[in-house]
């Protein structure tokens, strides 16, 4: 709910108005100031400016150098339009130091009369000293005289048809509304002379005296101000959707008895699989095991990294819920990883299940109809003990006997609402239990901030007998090489994927570049090798002829586009070509190398590069391929991303769920995290309608107005 309101709003005000109907009914501007979030007058109040420009000051011509922002104030001596080499607006202006030119490439007849000769003006922007003299581009003019400000001027990110004067009015009138009491309780406050108004308005409006640079790394005291406050928020949100998922109750199994019961499906799947469990397999089933026992929802993450066996894992899980008489769905992004588990898991489970009158369900997109009836009717009376699928497990027409487990792959690929409906699927009053599996770990800080709601169980051990994988980084120029390296796996009967970058937007163009890499490849390489081609824009039955052929080793070069990024496992693929691995995130990256290394043979990744236009890899794209190339452990590569993204991208804010943080760095701000997270348990026991007014006033009512 959004935070009280002021007291009456000024009329003029729109923003205060009573929120209406998304988009209904409001002005450019107000269109425009929603699509910023900016609806309540806290949000003006919290909407920082990305930086300042310093018209407090007028210096003197002479005193200018190249290159500087400076506002200067003179007389306009020449003011004329030339049309060459283009219309051009030239003007002169002197104040008594010296002269400087601007000069307009675009502008109004109304500029042209405001710089008529013998006109005092003030000028604002940023000079450049070439042989002509001093020159300013396209400055802005005001008129000169009136009086400086004496604090710094706010510059806002904004959005096409809303001028940043126009949001600054709006914003300091938000401000000025907003009702700024403390929120945080004195007693266990965050101490310090500066409270929420002084630090916010010293935000927006700061004396030219301060030292820029503490602002611009936030070690302000009034930025701490309200870094803290943002990580309180934050904290107290996830806090109490813990509080809130802890009064649902889901179904209970038994506790697992003491002695295995060699007769239930769980020992029986024990048994058939063709090794033994880790000992991080094992740990962490029985982590998943107690928290499938007791009536509070389980919602964990299983992070493993790429190749550490998490499908076995959830195969288990899965096969505890059976034995006690449930369902369970295992839903994956794509349908080849869909397939992928399917084939698996049906596998060492059909033959179990038959006996006992079930079956394991599938269930996509793509399905034809008469297929989809079927299933759904064999998930709706319980019969399909397992379903597995797309999306399409969560369609509203899907309706389950019993489900009390819901296992999601590669999770950071599914969005929040997915993730919900998934848990909307449940019977009667009880919500399934969760259990999310991803190789992109999480790193530590993000676990406890973000994801202060999951509980992670990481699988930090591979199945024995792994090699390591060797990376190498190799300029385009050498193709060649990596020619050679692949009639040398071939020849050693191991095969091979060759991956290429997603260039444009456009899938068709994509295509077209994977589909000639494929016949280049083929002639380069020749008779007898077999080249395949995989791409997500493929009809799905062909798609799988094509996984099929590879993994049979029917082909034994597979070019994809990223279709292959997630969970594909061909264990007698040794070599990874990966072409224009500059363009590539690192968790990609580091998934794709991990389709190889997953049988006893030694394995490479092969990392093409390209210098881009400038004749050089960027330098985050540099950091990306050295990563790479220095480590193969999942964690570090989790850790090194987030350096060089940051959290807020490597979260991405579609994907996290939790709302991002606009100001704090989970990164360097952990005195301040580790604050709040001893505050927030205390504050929302002690002062829960302070800690609600916090979170409103913090998180409020922005996401559902940034969908308008
Ligand atoms: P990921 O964690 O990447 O999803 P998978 O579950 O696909 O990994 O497992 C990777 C491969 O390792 C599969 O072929 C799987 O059957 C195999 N595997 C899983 N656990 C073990 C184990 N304990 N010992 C040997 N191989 C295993
Ligand atoms: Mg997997």
């Amino acid at each position: 709910m959004p935070a009280k309101k002021a007291p009456t709003p000024s009329e003029a005000n729109v923003a205060t108005a009573a929120p209406s109907p998304p988009g209904a009914g409001l002005s450019q501007v107000q269109r425009a100031l929603r699509k910023l979030g900016l609806v309540r007058d806290i949000d003006f109040a919290l909407y920082l400016p990305m930086r300042y420009e310093d018209e407090t000051r007028i210096v003197r011509i002479a005193d200018t150098r190249d290159g500087d922002m400076a506002q200067v104030e003179g007389v306009v001596t020449e003011c004329e339009v030339v049309y060459r080499p283009r219309r051009q607006l030239l003007a002169t202006i002197d104040d008594g130091s010296d002269t400087c030119q601007l000069r307009f490439f675009n502008f109004y007849p109304s500029q042209q009369k405001q710089l008529a000769v013998g006109a005092r003006v003030r000028v604002r922007g940023e000079v450049r000293g070439g042989f002509v003299g001093r020159q300013i581009m396209h400055p802005t003019v005001k008129a000169a005289g009136t009086a400086l400000p004496n604090a710094l001027t706010p510059v806002y990110s904004t959005v096409a048809g809303l001028a940043q004067p126009v949001l600054r009015r709006e914003v300091r009138s938000g401000l000025a509304r907003s009702v700024l009491d403390e929120t945080i309780p004195v007693q266990i406050g965050f101490r310090g002379a500066w409270d929420l108004r002084a630090s916010l308005t010293f935000l927006h409006y700061p004396t030219p005296d301060v030292a820029m640079a503490t602002l611009e790394d936030h070690s302000h005291p009034a930025w701490q101000r309200i870094k803290a406050e943002e990580l309180l928020a934050q904290q107290l949100s996830q806090l109490q959707a813990r509080l809130e998922r802890a009064a649902q109750r889901a179904p209970v199994l038994p506790p697992a008895p003491p002695e295995p019961d060699a007769a239930s499906l769980h020992s029986q799947l024990l048994a058939v699989l063709p090794f033994g469990l880790t000992g991080a397999q094992q740990r962490v089933g029985e982590e998943i095991t107690r928290d499938l026992c007791r009536e509070i929802p389980m919602h964990r993450l299983l992070q493993g990294d790429v190749g550490s066996g998490k499908t076995v894992v959830a195969a288990l899980a899965a096969a505890r819920c059976i034995d006690a008489g449930f369902q369970c769905a295992l839903m994956a992004p794509t349908e080849i990883l869909a397939a992928q588990h399917f084939g698996k898991l049906v596998g060492w489970l059909d033959p179990l299940l038959a006996a006992r009158g079930l079956r394991v369900a599938w269930l996509t997109g793509s399905q034809k109809k008469k297929e989809r009836d079927e299933m759904s009717a064999a998930v709706e009376s319980g019969q399909a003990a397992l379903v597995i699928g797309t999306h399409a497990v969560i369609s509203e027409k899907v309706r389950f006997h019993n489900l009390a487990l819901a296992i999601i792959d590669e999770q950071h690929r599914f969005g929040v609402a997915q993730r919900l409906a998934l848990r909307g699927k449940a019977t009667g009053h009880l919500e399934p239990h969760l259990l999310m599996m991803s190789a992109t770990p999480i790193p530590r800080t993000l676990a406890m901030s973000y994801y202060a709601d999951l509980d992670v169980s990481t699988l930090d051990e591979l199945p024995p007998g792994r090699t390591p994988i060797i990376t190498r980084l190799i300029a385009d120029h050498r193709r060649d090489e990596v020619i050679d390296r692949i009639h040398a796996q071939i020849a050693q009967g191991r095969q091979v994927y060759w991956v290429c970058p997603l260039i444009e937007e456009s899938e068709a163009v994509d295509l077209r570049n994977a589909t000639e890499t494929r016949d280049e490849l083929a002639e380069t390489l020749g008779e007898p090798i077999q080249v395949g081609l995989l791409h997500s824009r493929m009809p799905t039955a062909e798609k799988q002829a094509v996984m099929a052929a590879f993994t049979a080793n029917e082909i034994q070069v597979l070019v994809s586009t990223t279709v292959i990024e997630v969970g594909v496992d061909v264990p007698n693929a040794s070599l990874m070509v990966i072409e224009h691995a500059e363009r590539f995130g690192l968790s990609q990256l580091h998934q794709l190398r991990g389709r190889v290394g997953r049988g006893a043979a030694a394995s490479a990744c092969v990392l093409l590069y390209a210098p881009g236009d400038s004749g050089r890899v960027g330098e985050a794209a540099r950091a990306r391929l050295k990563a790479m190339a220095e480590t193969g452990d999942g964690f570090e590569i989790a850790r090194r991303d987030l350096e060089i993204r940051g959290p807020g991208e490597f979260l991405g804010a579609r994907q996290s769920g939790a709302p991002l943080l606009r100001f704090a760095d989970l990164a360097t701000d952990t005195l301040l995290l580790d604050w709040a997270r001893e505050l927030a348990p205390v504050m929302l026991q002690k002062h829960p309608e302070l800690a609600q007014r916090h979170i409103d006033r913090w998180l409020g009512t922005k996401a559902e107005y940034l969908k308008a």
